[in-house]
Order: C-alpha cells, then sequence, then structure tokens
C-alpha cells in the first residue's frame, strides 16, 4: 500500500476541503438549528462530481474510485457531518444499481442519482427489525407485471424528500432471509406516505418514515433475481458501511481540530490549558484514534479499489472510526467546557452528530460480531 496519495486524488480532496469550507461551513450552524434541507448542495455535490468516484463514466460517474470517495466524505463531514450523508443516499443506490440492476434501471436512474437531480435514499430499517435485517415484514407481492409493496420503513434518511428510493421488502416469507427482493421505487406514484422524524443530530439530514400500502412498483423495477435482496442488502451495507466510516473520520478530526485550537488559547491558573498533562492525554487520544481510522479507512477503500473483498477491513474502519469520533467530540466537549456545551460553538454539534455513526449501516456492537466471528473462525467476514 502506498501512502502517498497521487496528484488525482490529492486535487479530489482539496477541491471537497475547498467546497466544504466555502459552501458549507458559513451556514452549517444555521442549518442545523433550523433543520434545513439544502437540496442545492445536493446539486452543487453533483456537478462537481462528488457522487460519481465509484461509477464509470458511461453512466455519469468519473471513476474515481473509493479511496476519493473516502476523501471527499471526509472532507464534507469534517464541516457538517450532516451533509456527507447525500454522499451516501446518492452513491449507495447508485453503486447497487450498477452492480446488481437491470441495464433498462441502470440507464434510467444512476445518472440522475450520480448529478443530484434525483434525490434518493435507501430503506432497510423497520420498526420491528433494525439490526436484525432479516426480520423484515414489508411484503412485496407479485400481481401481473408490477408488486404491490405493503409495510413501513423507519428512520432512512431522506424519507421525507427522496424522489426515488432502493427498497427491500419480502416477496417469500417461508424463506427467511432468502425470501427479501430488492427495488428501485420512484417515490412519487400513489400508495407512499411519508412522516419526518426528529432526531438527535444530522438535523441538517431529513429523517422519517416511509409507509406503503398497495405500492405498485414495476416488476421490472426489481434488482435481481426473487430471494437475492438479503445478499444485496449486505453487499450495499459494506459499501455504504465504508462511506460512513470516512464520515466518522471527518467528524474526529473535526473535533480535534476544534479542541487543539482551544487548548492553545484558553488560559486558566496562569497558563495556556494546552499544558495540562490530562488535557494532554485528550489531545493524544484523539490523535492516536483519528490516525488509526484513517489508515483503516485508506486500507478498506484501497482494498475495494483494487477489487478485493474488504467485508472485514470495512467493519474494523467503521469501528474505529464510529468510535473515534464519539470520543473526539466528547473529548472535545470537555476540553471547551462550557464553551463546548453551548450551541454557539460547534462541538456540540460534533458530539450529537458523532453518536449516529455508532448505530448507523451496523452499529459497533454489529460491526464486533463481524470482526470477533472472523477472529473466531464461526463467520469468514470476507468470503
Ligand atoms: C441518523 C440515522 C439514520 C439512519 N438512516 C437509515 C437509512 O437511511 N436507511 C435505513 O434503512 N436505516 C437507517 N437508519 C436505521 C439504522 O440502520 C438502525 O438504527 C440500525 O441498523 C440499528 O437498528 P435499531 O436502531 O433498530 O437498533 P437494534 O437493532 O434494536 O439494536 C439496539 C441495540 O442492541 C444492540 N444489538 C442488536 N443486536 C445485537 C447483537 N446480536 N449483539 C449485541 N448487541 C446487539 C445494538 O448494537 C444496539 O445497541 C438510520 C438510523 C439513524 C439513527
Amino acid at each position: 500500500m502506498d501512502f502517498d496519495l497521487s496528484d488525482e486524488l490529492v486535487a479530489a480532496q482539496e477541491l471537497a476541503r475547498d467546497f466544504a469550507e466555502k459552501e458549507i461551513g458559513p451556514t452549517a450552524a444555521k442549518d442545523d438549528k433550523e433543520h434545513t434541507f439544502r437540496r442545492d448542495l445536493v446539486s452543487k455535490m453533483g456537478e462537481l462530481g462528488f457522487y460519481g468516484c465509484v461509477i464509470p463514466e458511461s453512466y455519469g460517474g468519473n471513476g474515481l474510485g473509493f479511496l476519493a470517495l473516502a476523501l471527499i466524505t471526509e472532507e464534507i463531514a469534517r464541516v457538517h457531518s450532516a451533509m456527507r450523508v447525500f454522499m451516501n443516499m446518492q452513491v449507495g443506490p447508485a453503486l447497487t444499481l450498477l452492480r446488481f440492476g437491470s441495464e433498462e434501471l441502470k440507464k434510467r436512474w444512476i445518472p440522475p442519482l450520480i448529478r443530484g437531480e434525483s434525490v434518493g435514499c435507501f430503506a432497510i430499517t423497520e420498526p420491528d427489525a433494525g439490526s436484525d435485517v432479516a426480520a423484515m415484514r414489508t411484503t412485496a407481492v407479485r400481481d401481473g407485471d408490477s408488486y404491490a409493496l405493503n409495510g413501513s420503513k423507519i428512520w432512512i434518511s431522506n424519507a421525507p424528500v427522496a424522489d426515488s428510493a432502493l427498497i427491500y421488502a419480502v416477496t417469500d416469507r417461508s424463506q427467511k432471509h432468502r425470501g427479501i427482493s430488492a427495488f428501485y421505487a420512484d417515490l412519487h406514484q400513489p400508495g407512499v406516505s411519508r412522516r419526518a422524524l426528529d432526531a438527535l443530530g444530522v438535523h441538517a439530514s431529513p429523517l422519517g418514515e416511509l409507509t406503503f400500502e398497495n405500492f405498485r412498483v414495476p416488476a421490472g423495477n426489481r434488482i435481481g433475481n426473487e430471494g437475492e435482496g438479503f445478499k444485496i442488502c449486505m453487499w450495499q451495507l459494506n459499501q455504504t458501511r465504508l462511506s460512513c466510516a470516512a464520515g466518522a473520520l471527518g467528524v474526529a478530526r473535526a473535533a480535534k481540530e476544534a479542541a487543539v485550537s482551544y487548548a492553545n488559547q484558553r488560559e486558566q491558573f496562569g497558563q495556556k490549558i494546552g499544558q495540562f498533562q490530562m488535557i494532554q492525554d485528550v489531545i493524544a487520544q484523539m490523535v492516536v484514534h483519528e490516525e488509526a481510522a484513517r489508515l483503516l479507512v485508506y486500507r478498506a477503500a484501497w482494498l475495494a479499489d483494487r477489487g478485493q473483498p474488504n467485508n472485514l477491513e470495512v467493519s474494523i474502519a467503521k469501528y474505529t472510526a464510529a468510535e473515534a469520533a464519539a470520543y473526539a467530540a466528547d473529548g472535545a466537549l470537555k476540553i471547551l467546557g462550557a464553551y463546548g456545551y453551548s450551541t454557539e460553538f460547534p462541538v456540540e454539534r460534533y458530539l450529537r452528530d458523532s453518536k449516529s455513526y455508532q448505530i448507523v449501516e451496523g452499529s459497533s456492537n454489529i460491526q464486533k460480531i463481524i470482526i470477533a466471528q472472523d477472529a473466531l473462525g464461526y463467520r469468514k467476514a470476507n468470503r
């Protein structure tokens, strides 16, 4: 593994940093406070090619690769974590269509997702099926040349605003997880209702519930064969999990930067608080966790770019980065004291946003299960 980034990757990283600082940063606090969905930013990120890194040119992408995607995601999340969610909502569905969809579906949906013209989402989680994806109850019943979907998906990023969705539903309950199928659907058709949900953080990323009542999805919109949905879902989660890890890395870095900057300015007991060893302990741990997370994220992305299996490496990276973000945000808040607790400074936002990374795309416990079962030889992660 080469630790130097190519000129192309450095250029992508710099472009994303510049964009995040100039276009996202100035209104980050306001967007968070007012729970604003920045449709304009979804488009701008599409225009800059941010969603196209892992998509070939023939479908509107630029093929820069997974490492480029991770670098861009880290830069966006460093400035405003909620905005990095767009990366996954556009890229996750597009990449899944690219891998498993029919040519017709690819041509119809990938370019608008990649250009940021169609707002995407993916709907796996249900009220009674979180980590246990196979417990989902939403059904898709074939009726002539379409499927009728019935059920409810909850905690779906972009649910209140999405134009289209990657949906997983049960086509044959008797087959358990082998009875799940995947669909790509236009959410502006009848049979879909939406309910916005509020949460602790990522306020500028709309969160909600999608309810399907006799929602008709053309049979041609099924992705893969009937019964392949669980396999497709696990594959998709491995991709979106990596981008999520890169986002957590961005939050860890932002929190560390805030803590270092404050510790270098704030004076108590006649000296800068950075001089106190207890503060140095927290900063040292922030640096170590962040650096470890960065190398692990890069390794997982590098493997993906080489077409090698990386499920284990993605889980290790996601677990490490999510915990690094939560540690750094918590540590930064302590170092900033009342200023950290204040809504006038971004650190409380980092803390709220960091917690999402320990839950989404497979919780930290789920990552530990994957890692431990691989180590114990019970279930190899890279099969
Ligand atoms: C901000 C946000 C955005 C989200 N966006 C999306 C989205 O776009 N699409 C989507 O489909 N879903 C989305 N989700 C849902 C998310 O994927 C689920 O919340 C997640 O999979 C965990 O499910 P759960 O919340 O139901 O927790 P549960 O699965 O009920 O878990 C509860 C607790 O038990 C632990 N646990 C569960 N099983 C085990 C086990 N076997 N061993 C040890 N511990 C275990 C978990 O780690 C957790 O701590 C989002 C959630 C959030 C918070």
